[in-house]
């Protein structure tokens, strides 16, 4: 870590980290959170409101994580928050079936095209284990075939080649995962349809390919024009399933998530993330035949003593009824386009090459002159610059994720002038950056 990296503000965080590091691993309770790939010190935060965060130190950040992806209506979000009350009151959890669980279930089966029948869980980790779980149960075969930088969760089967913090930390796979497992998993460039296919002519008894639709964990990566077609034909015609891992996409690119933004329909779904708002969620889905083989009504066991919980079921419910306002999701793109293409131009005065990618109000800008379509491209990025420049922004006050391998998000708590503060601070923090 070179000095410029170095926190200089000292503080609260300072002080909360060095009595963290004692408690819990790396001082964190979950890796990527320990600014492990930009340097410095974890700001500690206070609360947050809106599209802000504020540190134990009282400094306030205009925030592009979002919980990593949950708060797309902004954190504390007054209706949101107003049902969490409502629901308190009522009791924390019963291990009975409530109400609030068949209308989130209705709500997920109409927004989600191939989704007719839902089961959740308490993250989206449980909801990849699960689903694939569920392929292997169906099809009776084992395999599965992930891609390189996609991240599902820390599943053993799928912490081969993983994106996101695996990728931020460059882990070699994970010890701890047994080898016979993951020689069960089988990994495949993103963006390379041929390169499934000889996937396929390779390997038998692979049960399903599991892909981020638009890849958030290893930086923002869309899919090319036509590949989640391929995808989605070459599957089909060798008899393997076809999960999308929507954790991510689902409810943030369009209400219907990826699937519904590029009309190609997978045979199973998981979600997480948005579907929680703010509460630890997951689920998956898929049509009535395949789910109906979830025990009790099927023999593929999984279950959960906190799954569908009233508060979580409360939060999530709240705010995906807020998203059937499709407008929403015009106006996030809106936001997008407005935001990536100050600071792109940001970018350009101070004399630097980034390529930005970016789906509604997903996005990342890479530190590279080359485009980025899968983790070999993303890889080239300078991460170093990448460091500085989070720095830089982080002293501005605006919050970006701790790792060039990580999507930003946006909120329809953004307002155009958060935006275009962002924008400046971005012109500050380039020119700070190319010294
Ligand atoms: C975040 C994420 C997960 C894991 O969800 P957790 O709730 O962190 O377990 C899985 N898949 C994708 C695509 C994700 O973005």
């Amino acid at each position: 870590m070179s000095s410029a990296q170095k926190d200089e503000r000292g503080g609260r965080s300072e002080e909360l980290f060095a009595r963290a590091i004692e408690l819990m691993p790396g001082g964190v309770n979950s890796p990527v959170r320990a600014f492990r790939g930009v340097g410095g010190t974890p700001r500690f935060i206070r609360s947050a409101k809106g599209a802000e965060m504020t540190d134990v130190d009282g400094k306030t950040y205009i925030d592009y994580v979002g919980s990593w992806g949950p708060m797309i209506l902004g954190h504390a979000d007054e209706e949101v928050l107003s049902a969490l009350r409502d629901a308190l009151a009522h009791g924390t959890s019963y291990g009975a079936p409530t109400e609030l669980e068949v209308l989130m279930a209705e709500e997920i089966r109409d927004a989600v095209p191939s989704v007719e029948m839902v089961r959740m869980v308490n993250s989206g980790t449980e909801a990849t284990m699960s689903a694939i779980r569920l392929a292997r149960g169906l099809t009776g075969r084992n395999k599965l075939v992930k891609f390189e930088g996609c991240y599902h969760g820390h599943g053993d089967s799928l912490l081969v080649k993983a994106g996101s913090g695996v990728a931020t930390l460059g882990l070699p796979d994970s010890p701890g995962v047994p080898a016979t497992l993951a020689q069960n998993t089988i990994t495949v460039s993103f963006n390379d349809a041929e390169g499934l296919e000889r996937v396929f002519d390779e390997h038998e008894d692979i049960a399903a390919v599991i892909i981020e639709p638009v890849v958030g964990n290893m930086g923002c990566v869309p899919p090319r024009e036509g590949y989640l077609e391929s995808v989605r034909e070459i599957t089909k015609r060798r008899d393997a399933l076809l999960i999308f891992d929507e954790v991510m996409t689902g409810f943030r690119l369009a209400r219907g998530g990826a699937q519904e933004l590029y009309k190609v329909m997978p045979d199973i779904t998981t979600m997480g993330k948005i579907i929680g708002g703010g509460l630890p969620v997951g689920a998956y889905g898929a049509s009535r035949d395949i789910m109906n083989h979830i025990a009790p009504a099927g023999n593929i066991y999984q279950a959960g003593t906190l799954s569908g919980n009233p508060l979580a079921m409360m939060a999530g419910l709240t705010t995906l009824r807020r998203l059937r306002d499709k407008s929403i999701y015009e106006r996030l793109e809106r936001a997008g386009e407005r935001l990536c293409n100050g600071l792109t131009g940001a970018a350009r005065e101070a004399g630097f090459e980034t390529v930005t990618n970016r789906v509604g109000s997903m996005w990342t800008s890479f530190f590279t002159g080359e485009p980025v379509t899968d983790w070999t491209s993303a890889a080239r990025s300078n991460r170093e610059l990448y460091g500085k420049f989070f720095h830089a922004m982080l002293e501005e006050g605006v919050y970006l994720a701790p790792s060039q391998f990580e999507a930003a998000f946006i909120s329809t708590a953004h307002t155009d002038e958060l935006l275009d503060r962002t924008i400046e601070a971005g012109r500050k923090a380039f020119r700070k950056v190319a010294g």
